[in-house]
């Protein structure tokens, strides 16, 4: 856990699950610049519940719930919804 006592987990999951999706060959053609990467982080993070952990025990708790193939389906569907977003109107510079 982080020295202020406290995460939202739904951040690391969502991290990782953007960088995983946008690696795939689905979204070959999307932007990953850094920018690009954190809106769409951002923007489905926006649309997700946060599900804060205070220790470890907890945040494995928040793993496994999001583990199952329905919540797994649920939280792809909004970060491919971000992507897409993302892709059509990008706030990169150039
Ligand atoms: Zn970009």
């Amino acid at each position: 856990m982080e020295t202020r006592g406290y995460k939202n987990i739904m951040e690391e999951i969502v991290e990782v699950l953007v960088v995983t999706l946008l690696a795939g060959p689905e979204y070959q053609t999307f932007c990953k610049c850094k920018k690009c990467r954190n809106d769409v982080i951002a923007l489905s993070l926006n649309s997700l519940p946060p599900q804060y952990a205070t220790t470890q025990e907890n945040r494995q708790r928040v793993y496994e719930s999001y583990n199952q193939p329905s919540m797994r389906k649920w939280v792809n569907k909004r970060i491919i919804s971000s992507l897409h977003i993302v892709n059509k109107y990008p706030q990169h510079k150039g």
